[in-house]
């Protein structure tokens, strides 16, 4: 079974590796892709904060390399237009002809994927794994499967699975040890000028604070240049 792992990575951190894995781990997966998006229809308020993708998709190469099971993959860089995750799949689905796929999502993405495109289409399409997510959240799949697509599914009673009527893919709620880090609070520190060395995969660190992508002055010093304060994982994840 083949994994993917949708996101903006803007940029990738530590705790998308965590998750990774533990899906990888979980559901003895064979593979598991990172899938940069080039244009998230979903994330336009944040435009003016997102990285370029190739920047985004160098930094998940960077961070995915030593791990032989993951590797970064550019189909969404590839394709022009918005990135709908229901495409991707279905291209995906044409290269692993012989591979069950299942997208991994964290509960909060897991949450909103109603309002991505064809969101019936997407569920029928491949199995989801949701996996747990800083702040905890009560409840389960029940609370957090979207509406629409709530009767196409018939789940377990203990709220941890569910298995599509026809389709024959599946949702399962995966309890992992995960940090509580976001892309969101890595550009925010970068912008003050506080340190993430502690925050993003170590092999991609240099290159994240180098670019200046997120830098508010982009002439100012890299937050994590030599001599630079404050004191390198100052504020833990
Ligand atoms: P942002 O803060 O910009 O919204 P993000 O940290 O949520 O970004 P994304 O690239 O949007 O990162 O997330 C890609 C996927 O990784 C989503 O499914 C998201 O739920 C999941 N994810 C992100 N951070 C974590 C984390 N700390 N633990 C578990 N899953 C995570």
């Amino acid at each position: 079974m083949i994994g993917i792992y949708g996101g903006t990575f803007n940029p990738i951190h530590r705790g998308h590796l965590r998750a990774a894995e533990a899906v990888t781990a979980a559901l003895g997966l064979s593979r598991l892709l990172f899938v940069p998006s080039a244009r998230p229809p979903h994330k336009d308020s944040d435009a003016a904060i997102m990285a370029p993708a190739q920047e985004r998709l160098a930094w998940v190469k960077m961070a995915v390399r030593d791990n032989p099971l993951f590797a970064a993959d550019d189909i969404e860089l590839e394709r022009p237009g918005p990135s709908y995750l229901v495409d991707t799949l279905e291209a995906l689905g044409q290269r692993f002809v012989e591979d069950e796929l299942v997208f991994v999502a964290g509960r909060d993405a897991f949450c909103e994927m109603g309002s991505w495109k064809s969101p019936r289409a997407l569920f029928a399409a491949c199995h989801i794994a949701v996996t747990s997510r800083p702040p905890a959240l009560d409840g389960g799949l029940p609370d957090w499967l979207p509406e629409c697509v709530r009767d196409d599914f018939i789940l377990a009673p203990d709220g941890r699975s569910g298995r599509h009527r026809r389709a024959g893919t599946w949702i399962r709620h995966l309890e992992i040890p995960a940090l509580d880090v976001s892309a969101s609070a890595i550009r925010d520190r970068l912008a003050r000028g506080v340190s993430v060395r502690d925050w993003v995969p170590e092999a991609a660190h240099a290159a994240i604070v180098a670019s200046g992508c997120y830098n508010e002055d982009p002439k100012g010093v890299s937050p994590d240049a030599p001599g630079s304060s404050p004191t390198p994982g100052e504020e833990k994840p």
